[in-house]
């Protein structure tokens, strides 16, 4: 289970919050087989994600992150509820990139900096909310940041990290995120700079044993901050057969058709959790009835 942690400060002008995921980071990896430099890219967004899906107000909002910086990484998905639970998949995770010369994971050489990262709300009115800043570095954290100074004009520090074991599992992943609620406290901001640069790295203070509570409190060090709520979150994929169904027939009736025809089986694999649904020529043919029977009652 991951764990995000919210603390606001004493008054009450700055929100904290902080995640340990590296229980997803590893459903990814497992689930994905990804690549080292994959699992931290993929790791990073999810944590990013899921901090900011657990922003979201009502039980049916759902965020959606898409990093495309023109690497090998191709799209990078990643959707969140508003509890923090995340899926997410990339086109290509069996990337294999030399470690940069500071010996880190070259996360911006898989994601590509020549793209951008776009942020899609659907809060159950008829569009999503979406929008899309460009890439500034690819190494996720900056890009985040740089999407609430441009998209939402809140002053936000965002921290993220991935840390992969000799055996590609994942031995600490997590982040945080400091935002400045309005009316700003321009003397806070200071503080928090103080505070960002005298950290260490996320990974460093988890590999301490430093847990999300005391990462989000050191975030909030000199305002006086407390923890106001701590939840867990997990890597959780909602595909089923029943949707499944719903986007074979979302293909349109001559394709569906098309595959119906097929003396084979069609099989559609979820990209979110690589778990393979199987349709005979049989099913397929009922599933054409019964959406023509949806498309009679509209
Ligand atoms: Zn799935």
């Amino acid at each position: 289970m991951g764990k995000i942690v919210r603390a606001l400060s004493a008054d009450g002008s700055v929100l904290c919050s902080a995640i340990d995921s590296t229980d997803i980071a590893n459903e990814i990896f497992r689930l994905h087989n990804t690549a080292p430099v994959a699992t931290a890219a993929l790791g990073r967004l999810a944590s990013a994600g899921s901090i900011m899906g657990a922003m979201l107000k009502s039980e049916d909002d759902r965020l959606t992150l898409r990093m495309n910086g023109n690497g090998p990484a191709g799209n990078i998905i990643v959707t969140a509820d508003y509890m923090g639970n995340v899926k997410c998949y990339a086109d290509n995770v069996n990337v294999d990139l030399p470690l940069k010369p500071n010996g880190k994971l070259d996360v911006s050489g898989y994601v590509g900096t020549d793209g951008f990262l776009g942020v899609i709300k659907d809060l159950g009115l008829k569009e999503p909310y979406a929008t899309q800043v460009p890439i500034v570095s690819g190494e996720i954290a900056e890009d985040i940041t740089s999407y609430y100074a441009i998209s939402e004009q809140i002053p936000t520090v965002c921290a993220l990290g991935v840390l992969v074991d000799r055996d590609l599992t994942v031995k600490c992943a997590g982040g945080f995120l400091i935002q400045l609620v309005p009316p700003i406290n321009e003397k806070a901001i200071d503080v928090i700079e103080n505070n960002i640069k005298t950290m260490q790295s996320v990974t460093e203070l988890m590999s301490q044993g430093k847990t999300p509570d005391k990462i989000a409190l050191m975030g909030l060090a000199g305002l006086g901050g407390e923890v106001l709520d701590s939840w867990e979150c997990k890597y959780y994929c909602n595909c089923s057969r029943e949707r499944t169904a719903q986007i074979l027939l979302s293909l349109g009736r001559d394709e569906l058709k098309k595959l119906a025809d097929e003396p084979e089986d069609t099989e559609v694999c979820c990209h979110f959790c690589n778990k393979r649904y199987r349709f005979t020529p049989d099913e397929l043919k009922r599933l054409l009835i019964s959406g023509d029977g949806n498309n009679a009652e509209k």
